[in-house]
């Protein structure tokens, strides 16, 4: 039994066995191939030759745009392999002899290949091991008529292990066996680690050189409330752990029992408890775990794992459908927010997209308004079959927010000259998650219906840690005494200014600073779904007299630890 440590990425508890996700293994069979059907055999290796080349060129291509000719030229050495006469002859001529299949022969012929260049001494040389290696793979996913990995491949129920995992990697886990994952790299806010909590799949990320740990077929238990990865566990701590389940089995039953009243404290305020979606069908699930309403919709992830980009008419029915199932509830969608870890393989994006402080969100919008203006006309138009608001992401200053509701003035006016029906008095939300605008707060809100914290974000730039990186992540703090005084800021220019503050960010979801929250002023909570019914228990069992005790101490100390430990302390109290 080994024991490990990662960050906690989505809470739950899973066990089962190890699937790796990333590395390709192929299972190769001998097959007799008779005299006349050598040149079929010839010519399927040919092809297989023709597509890798293909697909090397367009990554080739890709990188060349997105990182530079110097990264792309490691691809030539790709090709040079493809072109490598004495490793074709040597395949056919071997197929002439043996009559054994191609995907046979030539992984025979590979292993010889890889063999002798991994004994060369000379270090450059050795290094083509792994050239040949990548590109031997290629051909046989050719010859053998295979798609890249994919999830969906999955049978049955398995912990996904993998070096790192891509928001579009675990958007494919949706509705697949995935019992659990965990990865080598990565944070706790990282898009992946989101998915991860939508989906309810139980998450370790960041637990160093993790792939090379385990096998596949390995027992795992992954524990997502701790942090907690272990291989091969005895008969105890399987036991134990499967004690643990039915615990928490029993404690999520305390909390279910108030899923669907509402939110009122004891001293009767009424909080807004909304839930954040991906996908449409989350809805249901928003609403099955006693949400009000949908406080964030990431349409992004409408834009991933399909092969061209989503037309009005995919986006309208998608919106049409959340808006008309939550309806009257509120919905909040919530414009493209493409960049930093969340990127097309549709839009030729260059590097650059994948920095956070970057061109990302709504500057990405402001300079593709044909992107944009579609998405908008989509929204408007779904705006008639239900409560909808829409909110533009990442706006850091006053001049974003006009830009984008001029573009948002031409979308409706393009759909008033068609006669299209909409809303006209669709509220407009301003994410507050870049400093400058949680500084300026009393500015945008004199032009803002509303606001919404995007503490995911917030909390990376005020801090400078990146959301994604596990080796900052120990300064990746919610609680830290800058995090709360700009979004103390926030709520009081808001309510200044008369309009109403939610918190989308995972922040909200966080029982324990839920309080400080509370004691703050915030309006409503959107949260993944599976927090609602513990949010709701909590917000009964308090009074807001006492919680804004609680944030004026908050406020108090000098580190977030201190106010983690107090919090704490305090949620003990009234969950008691
Ligand atoms: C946030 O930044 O807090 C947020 C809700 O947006 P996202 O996580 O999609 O960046
Ligand atoms: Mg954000």
């Amino acid at each position: 039994m080994i024991q490990l440590k990662g960050i906690a990425a989505a809470s739950g508890i899973s066990i089962g066995p190890v699937y790796k996700f990333g590395k390709e293994e192929f299972t190769i069979i001998k097959e007799a191939v008779a005299w006349e059907n050598i040149p079929a055999q010839i010519q399927l290796f040919e092809e297989a030759l023709i597509k890798t080349r293909r697909e090397i060129i367009e990554l080739q291509k890709r990188i060349s745009s997105d990182m530079g000719q110097d990264e792309a030229q490691i691809f030539d050495a790709h090709l040079l392999v493809l072109e490598d006469r004495m490793l074709i002859e040597e395949v056919i001529s071997r197929l002439k002899k043996e009559q054994l299949n191609v995907a046979y022969i030539f992984s025979e012929v590979l292993k010889k290949y890889i063999s002798v260049f991994s004994k060369i001494e000379d270090e450059y040389l050795k290094e083509r091991t792994a050239d040949i290696n990548d590109v031997g793979k290629r051909i046989l996913r050719h010859l053998l008529g295979k798609e890249r990995q994919s999830l969906s491949e999955l049978k049955e129920r398995a912990i996904v292990v993998a070096h790192d995992l891509s928001p579009s990697d675990t958007a494919a886990m949706h509705r697949q066996n995935v019992a659990g994952f965990v990865t080598d790299i990565g944070g706790k806010t990282s898009h992946t680690a989101i998915m991860a909590k939508s989906l309810e799949i139980p998450a370790v990320v960041g637990v160093e050189g993790f792939t090379l740990r385990v096998k596949v077929g390995d027992i795992l238990i992954v524990d997502g409330n701790t942090g907690t990865v272990i291989i091969d566990p005895d008969e105890q701590t399987l036991s134990n752990y499967q004690e643990e389940l039915e615990k928490l089995k029993g404690i999520a039953a305390r909390f279910i029992s108030v899923k669907d009243l509402p939110a009122v404290s004891k001293d009767g305020k009424t909080i807004g408890i909304n839930a954040n979606i991906e996908f449409p069908d989350e809805v249901l699930s928003a609403k099955l775990h006693g949400s009000e309403g949908i406080g964030l919709y990431r349409t992004e992830f409408f834009y991933m794992n399909r092969k061209d980009l989503p037309t009005e008419e995919d986006h309208y029915q998608a919106y049409k459908y959340v808006a008309e199932e939550m309806s009257p509830r509120e919905v909040v969608i919530r414009t493209l927010d493409l960049g930093g870890d969340k990127f097309l393989s549709q839009l030729e994006m260059p590097h650059e997209m994948q920095s956070f402080l970057g061109w990302r969100a709504i500057r990405f919008c402001l300079a593709r308004p044909d992107i944009f203006r579609l998405q908008l006309r989509a929204i408007l138009r779904a705006s008639v079959h239900g409560n909808l608001k829409l909110m533009y992401p990442m706006i850091s200053g006053i001049e974003e927010l006009r830009q984008a509701n001029s573009i948002l003035q031409d979308a409706k006016n393009e759909l008033k000259v068609k006669g299209v029906a909409y809303n006209d008095k669709i509220k407009i939300g301003v994410m507050i998650e870049v400093p400058s605008a949680a500084m300026t707060a009393d500015i945008l809100a004199k032009e803002a219906d509303f606001f919404s914290i995007g503490t995911n974000d917030l909390i990376q730039y005020s801090l400078a840690v990146d959301r994604g990186n596990e080796k900052v992540a120990y300064l990746y703090e919610p609680a830290h005494p800058a995090v709360l005084r700009l979004i103390k800021n926030v709520i009081d220019s808001a309510h200044q200014a008369g309009i109403k503050v939610a918190m989308c960010g995972e922040m909200a979801g966080e029982p324990g600073l839920a309080l400080i929250l509370l004691g703050l002023g915030l309006d409503e909570f959107s949260i993944p779904p599976q927090v609602i019914p513990e949010l709701k228990y909590i917000v009964r069992a308090i009074n807001i007299k006492a919680v804004q005790v609680i944030a004026k101490q908050a406020l108090l100390f000098s580190t977030g630890k201190e106010v983690e430990s107090f919090v704490q302390e305090k949620l003990k109290e009234i969950l008691k």
